[in-house]
């Protein structure tokens, strides 16, 4: 305990000290992030307590509708885009700001109302115990977009969203995309397409790290044929050597020759025999075979995590090239299908960082780098990556996301929120680079 103290009075020394380093308007706006931190917890209270599961479109409406009026309250319109019926999601609230001649960078800033949690899951109460705040949703990403909605407020309040133009996007569907992904993500894809910058509030990775790059992701089915025979005829020049064993050289070769940084690709179910039956939309599959019987037919299904473009043609390349050297009597051919395309690691991203790690020193918390991108999944920001340079990672701390043990960690909290504050504050004054 004693030591906890100490450890403290450091911290705050140094904040003290490093604080210096703010502007008059910068620290105005620390102090105001500060002041409203309690409202900011209750408001994260009241949207936890209500159920907002991809498919509970009821649910994802209502959240998305106190935003709205949250908005609204700070001088934004919001406006609500719905999606065609057909896709069963329940839209995306998109509020923007436009306040005379816009002198800096463009913001867009993203978040989504949804959460994996459904109606029917046991786990629907915010609940705080001590430091942390269990509930679903509280970190990916309820809290994130509280941490947006604070961060605009601060600066609404101090009178700094003069001669800016900044679109919050919160999609409604980010856990569980609406199918075909190119109009679920069509509003989002809009309003990058009229910003410079897009932030991403997904969860932190501690105080000293934000998101530059974003794997992509995707999916692979692979099927392998052979001659149905007595196995007595197996490797014998009419009978070949079967399916199977050809499923098992291609997964084998995927295994020896693809390997290489930022790349995953993952086998995750495989079926194979005589009858073969796999329905990818279930992940569920039937299968019949004898052992006296040479398998003629298997399927494999799997994911692949690229980071960039090059890296998902090369890999396609090569995937397609080790599937084609059939053994004998057998054939193979595999398709992909990419869900997330990758955010990029590129200079523009970084040079949002360093914006990012200047602000953090200054706070005196310390330098901020980039994560790497193979811990992370895909995200949304990754649809606007193309369009816009951009930073993941500035949402809350905390854990267990996906599971009903998700929580919150109130200790950064407000610092976080600060400092997205001053992000948006830095960035938005940031005139355009001179172009010669
Ligand atoms: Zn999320």
């Amino acid at each position: 305990m004693k030591n906890r103290h100490f450890f403290f009075i450091i911290i705050i020394l140094n904040f003290s000290i490093q604080a210096q380093k703010l502007s008059k308007t910068e620290k105005r706006i620390v102090n105001l992030v500060e002041t409203n931190d309690k409202e900011a917890i209750l408001l994260l209270e009241k949207i936890v307590n209500i159920n907002s599961g991809t498919l509970n479109l009821e649910g994802v409406k209502k959240v998305g509708d106190i935003f709205s009026e949250e908005f609204k309250n700070i001088g934004f319109s919001p406006v609500w885009k719905e999606v065609p019926a057909e896709m069963n999601r329940a839209g995306h609230l998109i509020c923007e700001l436009n306040t005379g001649k816009v002198l800096g960078k463009k913001l867009l800033l993203i978040g989504h109302l949804d959460t994996v949690f459904e109606k029917d899951s046991p786990f629907q109460t915010f609940n705080r115990e001590g430091n942390r705040i269990f509930g679903p949703g509280v970190d990916d990403m309820k809290g994130g977009d509280i941490i947006i909605l604070y961060a605009l407020k601060a600066l609404y309040q101090s009178g700094e969203l003069k001669n800016t133009q900044i679109i919050v996007a919160f999609t409604g569907d980010e856990e569980k995309a609406g199918e075909p992904i190119d109009i679920s993500r069509k509003a989002l894809i809009d309003a990058a397409k009229r910003s410079n910058i897009a932030l991403a509030f997904e969860g932190a990775t501690g105080l000293n790290y934000a998101t530059v790059a974003r794997r992509s992701s995707g999916s692979w089915l692979l099927e392998t044929k052979g001659i149905r025979a007595h196995s007595s005829g197996i490797f014998n020049d009419k009978v070949g050597a079967g399916a199977i064993f050809e499923m098992s050289r291609i997964l084998n070769e995927f295994y020896i020759k693809l390997p290489e940084q930022n790349l995953t690709f993952n086998p995750a179910t495989v079926v194979g025999g005589t009858m073969v039956d796999f329905d990818t939309s279930q992940a569920k599959g039937n299968v019949f075979g004898k052992t006296n019987i040479v398998s003629q037919k298997s399927v494999v299904a799997g994911d692949i995590r690229c980071l960039t473009e090059k890296q998902i043609q090369n890999t396609v390349v090569k995937m397609k090239e080790i599937v084609a050297k059939n053994l004998p009597k057998t054939s193979a051919s595999i398709k992909f299908e990419l869900t997330y395309p990758p955010m990029q690691p590129t200079p523009g991203n970084y040079s949002v960082l360093k914006v990012l790690d200047k602000i953090s020193q200054d706070m005196g918390q310390g330098e901020v780098k980039a994560f790497d991108p193979s811990k992370r999944g895909a995200g949304d920001i990754s649809f606007v990556a193309e369009y816009v340079d951009g930073l993941d990672g500035l949402g809350t701390m905390g854990g267990g996301s996906h599971t009903p043990k998700e929580y919150m960690d109130l200790e950064h909290f407000k610092e976080l929120t600060q400092r997205a504050a001053l992000l948006i504050y830095r960035l938005i004054n940031e005139k355009e680079d001179l172009k010669l």
